[in-house]
């Protein structure tokens, strides 16, 4: 069974189930509203060594620090701040205290800058990876909260930075090149947290979603949750180096996906810029279709992409 395939097969289980409130399986995180206009938006979040990281190419204290973006950017996604999180850690014996205490200060350098407290976890031994797990917890008012369901037929179609490094720094990583800019960028990727809470505030800002499996699968997730389809202009696509493959099909950029009310793209561009000091990028937009697919257009014309890691959905 596929990864996705698993998560639906529990969606459906417990589809019936009481949920007391609380939103079901599908989003970057599940909700609560807890009175008033308030809401708490949770997500979780592992990483595997071996499968997510190779301990001799990250530094204890990078880990440390990326454990904790990746899940606020899951937090950002639904356009909330975070206010607190949680850590689990495995750890196997070679993985002494020293490892620990470096993975720690990476962590509580993250938690400082963005002002969030550590407020529990659970420590234990491991045979032999280290397995780390996150809980972040969102605050913030409910009517700021931002779902993959909410796009709407005519929204542009943005995306909060540029895509693929995290892919090519991955690829020099693989190949024993730990110093290059685009390897530091995948051992540290810079969650979009202040974007992702003003977003929330923006009524024209419609679906959200974070960029963690790499645009072209990622984009389907909204799609599928909105019933619409899309239209992205290759050309558009913020490609670090213009390596458009490793911008659409890689993953773990951590840059937000959203889109916008068609008639409000100007104003919110020049409010987002002056905000920020930088515009997000435009790439498309959302069509009306009972498919959920992309259009992936160059120069106008539709194309069948050949990337390779690409099935067409
Ligand atoms: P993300 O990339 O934003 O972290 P995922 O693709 O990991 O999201 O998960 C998609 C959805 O499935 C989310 O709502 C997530 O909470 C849910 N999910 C993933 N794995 C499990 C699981 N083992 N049990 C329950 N829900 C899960
Ligand atoms: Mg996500």
């Amino acid at each position: 069974m596929s990864e996705f395939g698993l998560i639906e097969h529990i969606a459906r289980l417990f589809a019936d189930a009481d949920h007391q409130g609380w939103e079901a399986i599908g989003d970057d995180c599940t909700v609560l509203p807890i009175g008033g206009d308030e809401a708490l938006a949770i997500t979780t979040d592992m990483l595997v060594e071996g499968v997510h990281f190779l301990r001799d190419a990250t530094s204890a204290r990078e880990l440390g620090r990326k454990a904790l973006a990746v899940n606020l950017s899951d937090v950002a996604a639904m356009g909330l701040p975070a206010v607190a999180t949680l850590l689990s850690v495995a750890l196997p014996k070679d993985a002494g205290e020293e490892w620990a205490k470096e993975f720690i200060a990476g962590y509580h350098s993250l938690s400082k800058e963005q002002g969030i407290a550590l407020v529990g976890g659970d420590t234990t031994a491991s045979e032999d990876k280290i397995v780390i797990n996150v809980v972040a917890i969102g605050r913030g008012p409910l009517s700021n909260v931002k779902r993959r369901s909410a796009a709407r037929v005519g929204d542009a179609i943005y995306v909060g930075g540029r895509l693929g490094a995290s892919a090519i720094g991955l690829k020099d990583i693989l190949s024993q090149k730990y110093d290059t800019p685009y390897a530091e960028q995948h051992r540290l990727p810079v969650a979009q947290c202040a974007e992702g809470a003003w977003m929330g505030a923006r009524k024209e800002v419609h679906a959200m979603m974070d960029l963690s499996d790499g645009l072209a699968s990622d984009l389907c997730h909204i799609l599928r949750a909105s019933q619409c389809a899309a239209e992205i202009i290759v050309g558009q696509i913020p490609a670090v180096d213009g390596d458009v493959e490793s911008a659409v099909c890689g993953g773990e950029d951590y840059k937000l996906l959203f889109t916008v009310e068609s008639d409000m793209v100007e104003d919110f561009e020049h409010d987002f810029e002056a905000q920020f000091g930088y515009r997000p990028y435009r790439i498309g937009r959302i069509i009306e279709s009972v498919q959920p697919e992309i259009i992936w257009l160059n120069k106008g014309e539709r194309i069948t992409p050949q990337w390779r890691g690409f099935t067409h959905f």
